[in-house]
């Protein structure tokens, strides 16, 4: 019987590199829902409108297209045909995709997609805030993975190759972000099971997760 993985947390937690490799484990496909924001964020700052303009944003988002990669090895994203791989991920981006993903309609748009997506897939890893509570209910297994502080900043650091401080800063400003705004999309769903990920390595996170699945 196909499963659906939803994988929730903060970023840092070490949500995508653990994602994709389950992804791989378990033959299946991966969706990162963290890079669709970003990516509709990356379309936002393109046009030129404000990200802070909702109606602007919710626009923009309806009229970009985007594509979606799925394989665990590649999961590559194009907007509007155009490679944003790299710029999805770099500090323009990163400094306002809390302001559009706190704007309902694009909230709407992309969990949508997210359901179609999930849908027809087999065996899928979704990543994510929102995955076990709101996209994804009836997943098979729902997983909110943490870390300390110290551990979130260290790993995001070295993904990005930036200044430690500097990633512990923004991350915690994303955090406060992410958690207090009226529609908050970090969200733990109440029958996730949670796994702090401190002091483990990918791989026992992976085999965690795996065992989860089988019993
Ligand atoms: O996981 P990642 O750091 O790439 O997510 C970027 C941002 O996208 C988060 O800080 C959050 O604002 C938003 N996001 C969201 N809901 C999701 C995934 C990401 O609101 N399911």
């Amino acid at each position: 019987e196909r499963c659906v993985v939803a994988v929730d947390g903060p970023s840092g937690s070490g949500k995508s590199t653990v994602s994709r490799r389950l992804a791989s484990r378990l033959g299946g496909v991966y969706l990162d829902t963290g890079a669709m924001y970003r990516s509709i964020t990356w379309a936002v700052l393109r046009s030129g409108v404000d990200p802070q303009d909702a109606d602007a944003v919710a626009k923009v988002a309806a009229e970009t297209e985007l594509e979606i990669g799925t394989d665990p090895l590649a999961p590559h994203f194009r907007a509007d045909g155009m490679d944003v791989d790299a710029e999805i991920r770099g500090p323009e981006v990163t400094a306002h995709v809390s302001a559009v993903a706190a704007v309902p309609a694009v909230r709407k748009q992309l969990v949508d997609q997210q359901r179609a997506i999930i849908a027809a897939a087999g065996h899928i890893v979704v990543e994510g805030r929102d995955i076990g509570s709101v996209v994804a209910p009836d997943a098979t297994l729902k997983v909110y993975l943490t870390a300390s502080a110290a551990a979130r900043a260290q790993r995001r650091s070295a993904e990005v190759a930036a200044d430690v401080d500097a990633t512990a800063a923004d991350l915690a400003r994303r955090d406060q972000l992410d958690s207090t705004r009226a529609a908050s999309p970090l969200k733990q769903a109440g029958d996730a099971v949670e796994l702090d990920t401190t002091g483990m390595s990918i791989d026992e996170v992976v085999t965690a997760l795996h065992d989860l699945l089988k019993t």
